[in-house]
This record gives C-alpha cells, structure tokens and sequence, in this order.
C-alpha cells in the first residue's frame, strides 16, 4: 500500500508543532522540533503572507498525515463525516478517532499511531473477541478491544503502557492495563482530541 515517504519531522516542523509521529523519540531532546522549530528548506524562517486557500490546505495536509491516511482515504472520510447527522467538522474528527489504530494509540498499546498500525495490520487485536486487521476499521460503542493472546508478552506492547501517562487515556476509552484490554465507553465528541485541530478550514477546503 501506497505511504508518505517524507520525514515525518518534517511535518512537525512545518505546522509549527509537535506531531508525535515516533513514540519514545517525540519526548526526548532528539525531537527536530524541540531543536528546530521552524519551517524546513531554505526559506523556513521566512516568514510570508499565507492565503486562505493555503490555510485550508495546510490543515487538511496536517490532519490527514497525523492520522495516517492518503488522500482518497480521507476524502471518503470527509464523505461519511458530510453524510452523518450533525456537524461536518465536529463528525469528521469523531469518525477520525474512531479509526481503530487510533483507538490502539491512544488505549497506549501502540508508542504512536504509526507504530498502532503496524501493531493492526499484523493481527495483533481482537474486537469483540473477533481478528481484526484493518487500521481503519470503525470502532462503535462498547466494542471491546483486546490484544490477541500469542500478542500478550510482547516487550514493545508492555514498554508502551509503562508509558501511556505520557498522552493519558482520553474519557471515552477505558484500560485494563492488567487484562490488556480496553473498551470504548462512548464514541468520541470534537474535545476529545488533543491534537489543535481547525476542522472548519477542511470543510471550508472541500465546499470549494
Ligand atoms: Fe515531531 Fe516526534 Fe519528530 Fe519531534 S520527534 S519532530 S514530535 S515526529
């Protein structure tokens, strides 16, 4: 399957902050925002006036590379977001939370989200009891999601939620850090996400 390729710190440096696309190394002194937090290239420390089509673009590149999707994926995302009752950009943070590699992120089995889907694809949890492979698999409400048996001594697995205070568990998941199982306790709302996100500029991006 088609991934970016680009340095991921890039990323961090561009939107002017700190992304946590590397697990362990986003907490350290190691982290090339915390050394470098401007812009990459030539003219990173440039600073010009940006248009609102530049804007909207930006936050969408963000968003969508926080969360692991190409663009098709993320338009489809859009699409569902545009569909369901309520508030476009409010559903489309929702619909991006419940992605279940997200979901493993942020329960703390997975260091990242990259790491989270690494841990997805290779059958590393059961929802429900039942294989799930699929990073983007929709979690609903009190879906149970657990680590695969032959999966409960894996040393990262453990490592990661030695460290999960770090992003802490957000309300609407709950641990079990001793069963290695967490539970979706209702599905997640617009202020559940940590990441600074400006959902309207998207919207406003794909009404064009
Ligand atoms: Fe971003 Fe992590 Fe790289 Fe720091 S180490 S720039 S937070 S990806």
């Amino acid at each position: 399957m088609a991934r970016y390729i680009e340095s991921v710190c890039k990323i961090c440096r561009r939107e002017g902050m700190k992304l946590f696309f590397k697990a362990e190394r986003c907490y350290t002194d190691k982290c090339a925002f915390e050394r470098r937090s401007y812009a990459p290239g030539q003219h990173g420390q440039a600073r010009g006036k940006v248009s609102e089509y530049a804007l909207q673009l930006r936050e969408k590149q963000k968003v969508k590379r926080v969360y692991g999707l190409l663009e098709k994926q993320f338009e489809r995302t859009f699409e569902d977001a545009e569909r369901a009752k309520g508030i476009t950009g409010e559903n489309l943070v929702s619909l991006l939370e419940r992605r279940l590699d997200n979901a493993v992120y942020r329960l703390g089995f997975g260091g990242c989200r990259t790491e989270a889907r690494l841990f997805v694809t290779h059958g590393f949890f059961r929802v429900n009891g039942k294989r799930v492979n699929i990073p983007s698999y929709r979690i609903k409400a009190n879906d149970v999601i657990t680590v695969a048996e032959s999966k409960k001594s894996n040393a990262k697995i453990a490592e990661n939620l030695k460290a999960v205070e770090r992003h802490g568990v957000p309300e609407w998941l709950s641990l079990d850090k001793d069963n290695l199982k967490g539970t979706v306790v209702r599905l997640p709302r617009r202020d559940d996400t940590t990441l600074p996100m400006h959902e309207q500029l998207i919207v406003e991006l794909y009404s064009k």
